[in-house]
């Protein structure tokens, strides 16, 4: 199909709902994609932190291959040996006891939100207040985008939920002022992604963590986006070793199959009994199938550590770029392969002049670039991104 008729079948039929660039996606190998006129890119977005192991990594295709011949689907009244190999490999990595698989996301955020609500009415009827950060992300169901404080995603779609209160990211006293015995869960991201790749002070979930014991509150770590070994540990918690309650994760964990998983230590996932909550699609076997794959492959090509040393590579680069550019860049922060640069104006247009210059990237909260790639990339590819941004920010 000719690239306009794309497009315009895509803008009568489909809803009005992404800016989308003028380019239509065919097929991609490991860090890059190409388009339907056969043109490269380098892809620096991997579908939002999606694609962890890049694009065909022939494992993960083969691991999906094999299951779809065997069988895509089946009911959760059954069990499957995939679902239950998944399971017991999350709880080894997260340190959590028990897992529930969803679809995204939002969905495991969702799931997360009611099981808090579940457990804490246990310990009193009226504790049912649920604190996130400003900045936040948690998805797009009308209690995810109320847990998300941001008030562009949640205007219109009143009224939301109630109980949820927002304080200001990485201020522990702000957290404290507001907890109180009618806090049934803190839920934070270990690093917020989408509100501009905000890494918060060591020691922050330390304290957030104490303040929870403190009253008796869950503490729930969106892991959707840092997670999957994207910032050098398995989880972004790791890093300062703090255990929370209830984890969520998804966007790396099918490397491009939709799959999200909650987790919650055995005290909490006693409040649930059969029937409280559930999913049609959740754990099927396609995806659980792609997710042991891309799992057994972070752990055989140390994905992980590459992230942590490639990462540390490329933020020494952008940090050269800095005083080449100091009326653009601000400052550059992330861990691992979550990296923003901030700028000193809206990053739109260098986005754009990236992609016709060859790279896929993206601008989050108005003036963070963001870089998610493929966990498997090598020095090469951060070279050849870097190259294609001197090309952009000179004409910036
Ligand atoms: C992307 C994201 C979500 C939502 O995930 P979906 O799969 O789009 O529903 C939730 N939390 C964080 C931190 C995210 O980055």
């Amino acid at each position: 199909m000719e690239k306009s008729r794309v497009i315009e079948l895509d803008q009568t039929c489909y809803m009005p709902l992404f800016t989308r660039y003028p380019i239509v996606l065919s097929h991609g190998e490991g860090p890059y994609v190409y388009d339907t006129a056969g043109k490269k890119y380098l892809d620096f977005l991997a579908g939002i932190a999606v694609n962890a192991l890049g694009h065909g990594h022939p494992r993960l295709v083969e691991a999906i291959a094999d299951q779809a011949k065997k069988m895509i689907h089946c009911s959760n009244l059954y069990y499957t040996e995939g679902q239950a190999q998944l399971a017991q490999k999350l709880v080894q990595l997260s340190g959590l006891d028990k897992v529930f698989l969803a679809n995204s996301g939002a969905e495991a955020n969702e799931g997360a939100i009611k099981l808090a609500r579940k457990y804490a009415k246990r310990i009193s009827q009226d504790k049912v207040q649920i604190i996130t950060a400003e900045h936040s992300f948690h998805g797009r169901t009308l209690a995810t985008v109320t847990a998300t404080a941001q008030p562009k995603y949640q205007h219109g779609y009143e009224p939301l939920p109630g109980g949820f209160r927002y304080v200001p990211y990485n201020d522990i006293d702000a957290l404290a002022t507001v907890m109180s015995e009618k806090t049934a869960a803190v839920m934070l991201e270990a690093i917020q992604g989408e509100g501009g790749v905000n890494i918060p002070d060591q020691g922050y979930l330390s304290q957030v963590r104490a303040l929870c014991d403190k009253y008796q509150a869950l503490l729930i770590l969106d892991e959707v986006q840092c997670g999957m070994g994207r910032t050098g540990k398995m989880f972004a918690y790791q890093h300062e070793g703090v255990k929370p309650d209830i984890v969520t994760m998804a966007k790396g964990l099918g490397g491009g199959m939709p799959i999200g998983a909650v987790l919650g230590t055995n005290q909490v996932v006693q409040a649930f009994s059969p029937g409280d909550h559930g999913s049609t699609f959740g754990g099927n076997p396609l995806a659980c199938a792609a997710a042991i794959a891309v799992l057994a492959v972070m752990e055989e090509e140390k994905l992980p550590e590459n992230a942590q040393k490639i990462g540390q590579y490329m933020m020494a680069a952008l940090e050269g770029l800095k005083p080449k550019y100091p009326q653009l860049i601000q400052t550059v922060r992330g861990q691992g392969l979550m990296i923003g640069v901030k700028l000193h104006k809206p990053g739109k247009d260098i986005v754009n002049a990236a992609l016709d210059a060859g790279a896929l990237i993206n601008c989050t909260n108005g003036d963070v670039l963001r870089f998610v790639p493929p966990l498997n990339i090598r020095v090469q590819h951060v070279d050849e991104l870097i190259a294609i941004l001197e090309k952009v920010l000179t004409k910036a």
